[in-house]
């Protein structure tokens, strides 16, 4: 099993010069960005994302990062390429939004730290299962959070998906299936 590396403990100045290399590093991948807005209209989340794919890369060439880390659009990229496959630009907007994803857990603060925990403990699930079993995946995401109240607030949701009979217990003939393929996936990304 995948664990995640604990936190470096960073200076303050050492964390800004790492956040600032991220932002110049995400920057770089938008910079021929002319704002057609094709990447917006094939995206399939946009509809419930507070600031459309095109807005967010305008955002970052202003050099307006805090507008879009706290946004929720990031968070909202399932990844599905269509953007990156169709922008007339070629530029890697999925490989951005994952970026934005890593930037916001370095940057700290306590909403996308959530986000941040509930993305790392869905993907250690995928890799465990082969697919979500969202029982384990909300307990392991609960730990993970170590706030005892945290269950309470998910509860209604829960209540409605067991009644539609959406709730996987775990175990299934997937399970270990994707662990060669996320292995695969950590050695490249480890390559300078
Ligand atoms: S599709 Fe490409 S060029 Fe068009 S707005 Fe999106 S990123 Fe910019
Ligand atoms: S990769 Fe992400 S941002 Fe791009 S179209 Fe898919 S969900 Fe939307």
């Amino acid at each position: 099993m995948n664990k995640t590396k604990p936190p470096i403990s960073l200076t303050p100045a050492a964390h800004q010069r790492t956040l600032d290399g991220g932002l110049v590093a995400i920057q770089d991948l938008v910079r021929s960005c002319m704002q057609c807005g094709t990447c917006t209209a094939s995206c399939p989340n946009a509809f419930a994302m507070d600031l459309a794919p095109r807005q967010v890369w305008r955002l970052l060439l202003y050099g307006l990062t805090q507008e879009v880390l706290q946004s929720r659009t990031f968070w909202l990229c399932s990844a599905c390429y269509t953007c990156t496959l169709r922008c007339p630009r070629g530029l890697p907007l999925t490989a951005a939004m994952a970026a934005l994803k890593r930037l916001a857990a370095a940057e700290g603060d306590a909403v996308n730290r959530k986000k941040a925990l509930f993305y790392q403990e869905f993907m250690r699930n995928v890799e465990q299962n082969g697919r979500i079993q969202e029982m384990g995946f909300m307990c392991s995401y609960f730990l993970a959070m170590h706030n005892p109240m945290l269950p309470l607030e998910y509860t209604p949701l829960g209540l409605k998906l067991l009644g539609k009979g959406k709730l996987h217990l775990g175990g299934g003939a997937q399970r270990g299936r994707l662990g060669p393929l996320f292995a695969k996936v950590r050695s490249m990304e480890e390559r300078p």
